[in-house]
């Protein structure tokens, strides 16, 4: 199948592509495309007209600082994955990033679209949830930044207006005492996972001040959970076989053609468990490192 006909304008400035945006009711971004143009082809969208906001000027930068990372809208997967500083500061980025798809997506996707794009099987939406990260976005009326808990309404729905475009994401830095880990299982690797977990621990002295796990291709936004009290008493076997029960009576595992709920259920215990224990591991060496 061919994409519907549609007009197609590669503005040269952030302000005439709000302009051009504000104009057409109908009108989409266009930023990689590696989500886009299939969906185009597939007819499952038929936009009046095509925004290609590549031309901009400005928006490809990875910056870090000591508060974080900050994406700008055209920095590809690759370019972010390549960031030893971004690595250094957040190193979630590049441990979710190695299983977003194949090198060759990850070359020309952006990790803010794929924020915005809200797919709950996709990596990035899971990582800046979890981290507390927000989107700057612009249109017309001025920028304002939506905080990734404000982000998600539904399956491939952001509270991003039609009129907006996000121009970067930010990703705060690892706390000291913190930890992070990745994991997923997919069929093959760089495919959407059957269910993936991300997690983040931190400790003040030998207690667990904060932990939380976020979930992919789980339910049907990207979703958080707070795991604290399971770890209270202790980094047990048992807290983190608790951990993963807690997490799964906050979460709704579905049938899909890819794998059964109870199959899906099975996957959110054992990976919730081992990127938990993953975490607190990262963040008791960090803590170590910190004390030296
Ligand atoms: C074979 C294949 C496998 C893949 N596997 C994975 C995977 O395992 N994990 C994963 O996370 N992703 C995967 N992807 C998707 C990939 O990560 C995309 O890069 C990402 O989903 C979208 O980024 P993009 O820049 O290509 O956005 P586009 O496809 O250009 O746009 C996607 C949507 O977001 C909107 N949009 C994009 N940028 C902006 C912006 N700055 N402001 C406002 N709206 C915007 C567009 O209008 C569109 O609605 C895969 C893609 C393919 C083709």
């Amino acid at each position: 199948m061919k994409p519907a006909p549609f007009a197609y304008l590669r503005p040269q400035s952030l302000p005439e592509a709000l302009a051009a945006l504000a104009g057409e009711a109908n009108a989409k971004v266009l930023a990689g495309g590696q989500s886009l143009v299939p969906l185009l082809s597939m007819r499952l969208a038929a936009p009046s007209l095509l925004i290609d906001i590549n031309g901009l000027p400005g928006l490809a930068d990875v910056t870090v600082t000591g508060e974080g990372v900050r994406v700008g809208a055209l920095a590809r997967h690759a370019d972010v994955l390549a960031s030893v500083e971004a690595g250094r500061v957040q190193p979630l980025l590049a441990m979710a990033l190695s299983h977003v798809a194949h090198p060759t997506i990850r070359n020309r996707g952006t990790t803010v679209g794929s924020i915005v794009h809200a797919d709950a099987a996709a990596e990035m939406p899971v990582v800046l949830k979890l981290l507390g990260g927000s989107v700057e976005v612009e249109s017309v009326s001025g920028r304002r930044t939506i905080p990734a808990d404000d982000l998600y309404l539904g399956p491939l729905e952001s509270s991003l207006h039609h009129d907006e475009i996000a121009v970067s994401a930010f990703f705060p830095a690892l706390p000291p005492g913190g930890g992070v880990a990745f994991d997923e299982i997919a069929r093959r690797h760089g495919d959407y996972a059957l269910c993936g977990v991300a997690a983040l621990v931190r400790l003040d002295g030998d207690r667990v001040a904060e932990a939380r796990a976020g979930f992919l291709s789980v339910n049907e936004v990207p979703t958080v959970v707070d795991l604290a009290a399971d770890l209270a008493d202790g980094v047990t076997d048992a807290a983190l076989a608790a951990a993963g029960e807690t997490a799964l009576a906050a979460l709704d595992p579905a049938d899909d053609i890819h794998g059964t709920a109870a199959y899906r259920a099975q996957l959110t215990r054992v990976l919730t468990t081992r990127v938990l224990r993953s975490a607190y591991d990262h963040a008791v060496a960090t803590s170590a490192t910190e004390g030296q």
